[in-house]
């Protein structure tokens, strides 16, 4: 018998039964019911934002610190359930969805803290007897449009900072993963803000989505999704003039130089590539390997690959859960047959696999013999799915990482300073890493990218503020 999860509009729980999330590692087991929004609710849920506005923005800090902090304290109490009900969800392994889960309440926590260091700038004015201050305000009702492979670590990141810098919230988190958004909800409902901060709107991003892209009364959005989506977002809020921030897909490059440790190496791209089912927009999917050391470091994968235990997400022992949906297990099918009829060479899986439950589990897959033109190399395939292409030295390996519409992470395995640092400079990414894996960030530093991947001021850390706040300017004449 499932609870049914409601939405919250101006403070109250409300809604009838609409949607059904599916564990993706049994599809027979329901993870609960959810009521779903449309244009009405999510219209409601705007003119509570924006009338709770001018009371959260001057609030204090401390009140801002203690919902926070509170909220930071009882995800990280509760991380074990949590971080399970994710994994059932979203398809995750447990190690996967409890170490999220502990992000969200380390980023809570970081902006917890925030809170106490807003400070701004007084200077003096090039005219005699002035004064000018610097100071930032939030910038009203901000519009937060979630995906659903990281289901409660990116709504943080997103809600945290929009709560700290006193802006009001429509949180609408991806069909896929309600659960995770309503826990989240459910935690900084209860730890005390006041009614209309946050509303949480459930449903269709088709229909409540486009419901806030449309409204004039939503002065922000920051998005993370898909391209096409994030072009929707980018016109509809450029027609409202309103601030927007995007995070899109990638096309990560690994680059693996001949004098590359091996085992760090393959450390890297199996992490990089098929952690988390391969469905991070920072996943290695384009392996970039030197002549040198390419037949050993194929070798090395396929060993690894094969060792790899692919299973139910909430198997202690699983290291690869299940594919999201069937949606997305097409996809990467069909990914998978479009790298063979380019001519690409599948090295290692690629098979649906059979368990003891119906679900959507896939064989981590890794193509050789492909080039930087083909499909599987320029569109982001999002699963369990890399190709290795092969170059002559350090400089066709750079060129080939920077050709590419997208520009989130790159990495690079050398033991070489010189190539190192020549790459951190060169690579035309937001985030670059030395001999480690293209995924895996810090959550008090900035996240983002360049090229097709990212649009705005970078998230995270105390960069979030650029986005999250606005300047003013005040001058006063003391007389
Ligand atoms: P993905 O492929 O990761 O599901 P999407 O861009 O489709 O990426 O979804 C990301 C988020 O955007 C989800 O919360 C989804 O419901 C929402 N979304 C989808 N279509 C729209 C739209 N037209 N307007 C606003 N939000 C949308």
């Amino acid at each position: 018998m499932t609870v049914l999860r409601k939405n919250l509009i101006d403070g109250e729980w409300l809604g009838e039964a609409g949607s059904r999330n599916i564990n993706p590692s049994n599809t027979n087991d329901v993870v609960g019911e959810y009521a779903s929004a449309g244009p009405v609710e999510a219209k409601q849920a705007i003119a509570a934002a924006k009338a709770a506005f001018p009371a959260w923005s001057r609030s204090g800090p401390l009140a801002r610190h203690a919902v926070l902090k509170k909220t930071s304290d009882e995800i990280m109490a509760r991380k074990d359930e949590i971080g399970r009900s994710l994994a059932r969800e979203e398809g995750k392994t447990l190690a996967e969805g409890v170490g999220e889960t502990i992000r969200a309440a380390q980023i809570f926590d970081f902006f917890a803290g925030e809170t106490l260091r807003l400070s701004g700038e007084l200077v003096p004015s090039v005219r005699p007897g002035v004064g000018v201050e610097m100071t930032r305000e939030g910038v009203g009702v901000v519009g937060i449009i979630t995906p659903w492979n990281f289901p409660i670590a990116i709504p943080a990141w997103k809600i945290a900072p929009a709560l700290a810098y006193g802006n009001t919230i429509v949180f609408k988190p991806a069909e896929l993963v309600p659960e995770s958004a309503w826990t989240i909800v459910d935690i900084l409902h209860r730890a005390g803000l006041p009614k209309g901060v946050l509303n949480l709107v459930m449903g269709k991003g088709s229909v409540v989505g486009q419901a806030m892209l449309d409204s004039p009364d939503v002065t922000a959005i920051s998005f993370t999704g898909s391209v096409g989506t994030g072009k929707r977002v980018a016109a509809a809020s450029v027609e409202h003039m309103r601030k927007f921030q995007l995070e899109m897909g990638g096309k990560n490059p690994l680059v693996v130089l001949d004098d590359a440790d091996l085992g760090t190496a393959v450390d890297c791209a199996v992490n990089g590539a098929y952690f988390s089912t391969g469905q991070r927009c920072t996943a290695s999917s384009r392996l970039i390997v030197t002549e040198g050391i390419h037949d050993r470091f194929v070798d090395a994968m396929r060993d690894r690959l094969d060792k790899l235990v692919i299973g139910d997400a909430l198997d202690a022992k699983t290291q690869i859960g299940p594919v999201v949906d069937q949606t997305q297990l097409k996809q990467d099918e069909d990914y998978i047959a479009i790298g063979r009829q380019e001519g690409a060479e599948l090295a290692f899986g690629g098979d649906r696999l059979e368990r003891g439950t119906p679900g959507f589990y896939l064989q981590p897959a890794l193509f050789v013999g492909s080039t930087n033109a083909m499909r599987i190399s320029r569109e982001e395939i999002f699963g369990p799915v890399a190709n290795v292409i092969r170059v002559k030295d350090y400089d066709e390996a750079l060129a080939v990482a920077n050709d590419t519409p997208f520009g989130l992470t790159s990495g690079i395995c050398t033991t070489s300073l010189k190539h190192a640092t020549h790459f951190k400079r060169n690579s035309e990414a937001g985030m670059v890493m030395v001999n480690l894996p293209t995924a895996g960030v810090d959550f008090h530093v900035p996240f983002g990218g360049r090229k097709g991947s990212s649009y705005g001021p970078r998230e995270q850390g105390r960069y979030a503020m650029e986005f999250y706040t606005t300047v003013k300017t005040a001058y006063t004449f003391a007389g």
